[in-house]
């Protein structure tokens, strides 16, 4: 299976790969371009006549200064193709000023708030207008005054379109298809939930929510739902992010069938989930003694809480989770491209990238192998519970019955009588084996047991007919159907029959005496059991008194007295 995932995973990587190609439809032809810090008093030209301070390779970004200055200088060239936005990834920042540095050194800026920004529909960028570019402009000079991260730098761009380029169709399909996938697990969860009412489904559901929020915001389809705000979409981008992070944790931690985990483990991982949602709460405040360290804050918490999910998956692994393995395969994937991702922006050298694509690629399909392994353990908890069930039905049949015989006992019907009377079961026989004591005494108890296992057969069970040993010698008929007192006399005289045919060896006929109460009362009449049965054991003394081997009866109907006790022979 975990090939097919891999092979699954590297297909899809490979097609979305064509698409993931930077947004802009014709490249500007920029010759270089460098990036400073500097402070706020710092003027351009003072930062821009001092070449050291300049860095011009693609790397070593960083935010935590007062304001970060970008140039591109543009190449020279016949018919050269002139720039008329800037786009960039979204992201806070105070302000921004754009200068458009002609061949004589003269720049003309323009200066650029966050409400003033224009959000892509398409893909995760915003837009700054470039009014005014012309063959006589050399360089275009940009200020970000108190950036939030370090991601709306490295990703600017110099775009030919006013309005900036967004993503092409097929990757805002392929996006969109990704958003899709996450609300499968979102509806399948809360199905499962009402069945299913563990901890690891809530986590994944507020997980799968996370995710989806951030893919709104990451691939810039929120603004779909309106217009948002910079700031407020950062924020929430942030809360997202943190909420992910951290009810995967809980998720993972939950998620481990009970005990595999040690309790330091689950607890380890309850307070880093906490600390990762209270980075992402802190990193939501608006004050420039934030700003620095809030983004890589929040990058390194989703590092430590990589290495915390690495960390239970192994232990879990060694110890033969099963449940783990759905974990292992969802994981790798967003683990390594996480990892790298984290790697990419807290490691100077590295040029910070949202690979957006492979990101929510993986997030996509972690999502969905983890849904499966919630949908097979509700499989095995179900399976879990059928067996507990059938275990526990087993157990109350083997308490309800006597051992020797394999009839039901005294208690069992003692507890359903109420029931069975209701259901018609209206007619009792008390059947007791006459001079048993001398079969013990005679042939030994060995023999006697066999003969009360012979005289239980004769006593069959049908739809319409309970029997019951009630100890020692003594069984219990409870039947309904108009015929019940006929076949319980015939179950009594079997009983002799059956004992002198399954008993070898015995020196005489073993017969039984039975005392039986039919009701005719159609329901209307209640009667508890042990009401019944001592009327019925009075029937059987009278019996054993007029010479054994007999069945004494009566009929009660309605509320009339009972009729005279009439002897069968
Ligand atoms: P009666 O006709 O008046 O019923 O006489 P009885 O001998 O059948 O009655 P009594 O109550 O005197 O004796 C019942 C005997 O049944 C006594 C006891 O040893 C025997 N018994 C009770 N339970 C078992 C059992 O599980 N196995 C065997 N082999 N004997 C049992
Ligand atoms: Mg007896
Ligand atoms: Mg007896």
């Amino acid at each position: 299976m975990i090939f097919v995932l891999v092979r699954f995973l590297l297909c899809a990587m490979a097609a979305f790969g064509v698409l993931s190609q930077p947004a802009q439809a014709q490249a500007i032809a920029v010759e270089r371009e460098c990036h400073a810090e500097a402070r706020l008093d710092e003027s351009w030209d003072q930062v821009a006549a001092d070449p050291a301070r300049w860095n011009c390779g693609r790397t070593d970004w960083t935010h935590t200064a007062q304001t970060v200055l970008i140039r591109f200088i543009l190449g020279d060239g016949e018919n050269r193709l002139l720039p008329q936005s800037i786009t960039t990834h979204t992201g806070h920042f105070d302000r921004i000023d754009v200068g458009l540095v002609s061949r004589d050194g003269s720049i003309v800026w323009a200066s650029h708030w966050p409400q003033d920004l224009r959000h892509l529909g398409t893909g995760p960028y915003m837009a700054l207008p470039l009014a005014g570019v012309t063959a006589e402009t050399a360089e275009i000079a940009v200020r970000v005054v108190r950036p939030w991260n370090k991601t709306m730098l490295s990703e600017m761009k110099l775009d030919p379109h006013p309005d900036g380029t967004g993503w092409p169709l097929p990757m805002i399909v392929s996006m969109a298809a990704i958003c899709g996938m996450l609300l499968v697990p979102l509806l399948v969860n809360t199905a499962f939930y009402s069945v299913l009412p563990e901890r690891y489904v809530i986590w994944h559901l507020v997980m799968v929510a996370a995710m989806l929020v951030q893919a709104g915001v990451a691939t810039g389809f929120i603004h779909l739902l309106g217009a948002q705000d910079i700031a407020w979409e950062w924020q929430l981008s942030n809360m997202a992010f943190a909420t992910m992070g951290s009810a995967a944790l809980m998720f993972a931690a939950n998620f481990i069938e009970p005990g595999l985990l040690p309790r330091r483990m689950t607890r380890a991982a309850g307070w880093l989930a906490g600390a990762i949602w209270t980075t992402g709460v802190l990193s939501c405040i608006r004050l420039e003694m934030v700003r620095p360290w809030s983004s890589g804050a929040m990058y390194l918490a989703m590092g430590l809480a990589i290495a915390m999910l690495c960390i239970i998956m192994i232990w879990a692994q060694l110890r033969g989770s099963k449940a783990v393995w759905f974990q292992i395969y969802g994981w790798s994937p967003l683990l390594v491209i996480g990892a790298w991702r984290v790697a990419a922006y807290l490691v100077p050298s590295f040029h910070p990238t949202e690979a957006i694509v492979v990101y929510q690629l993986s997030l996509a399909f972690e999502v969905l192998v983890t849904a499966i392994g919630i949908i097979s353990r509700f499989v095995d908890v179900r399976q879990e519970r059928d067996e507990a069930t059938a275990r526990a039905l087993e157990l109350e049949g083997m308490a309800g019955r006597d051992p020797l015989t394999g009839l039901r006992n005294r208690r069992s019907i003692e507890r359903r009588f109420e029931d069975l009377f209701l259901a018609g079961f209206r007619t009792m026989a008390v059947i007791d084996l006459d001079n048993f004591k001398a079969v013990n005494d005679t042939h030994g108890h060995a023999t006697g047991d066999v003969v009360l296992r012979a005289a239980a057969s004769a006593l069959a069970e049908d739809r319409d007919t309970r029997a019951i040993r009630m100890g020692g010698e003594e069984f219990l008929l409870l039947l309904r159907g108009p015929d019940a007192a006929a076949r319980a006399e015939r179950c009594r005289r079997a009983i002799s029959s059956r004992i002198a045919s399954e008993v070898e060896g015995l020196d005489r006929i073993v017969t039984a005496s039975m005392g039986l109460v039919e009701h005719d009362t159609k329901g209307k009449l209640r009667i508890d059991f042990a009401t019944l049965y001592a009327r019925c054991d009075q029937l059987l003394y009278e019996a054993k008194r007029r010479g054994r081997n007999c069945t004494m009866r009566e009929k009660v109907t309605g509320f009339q007295p009972p009729l005279a006790p009439a002897e069968v022979a």
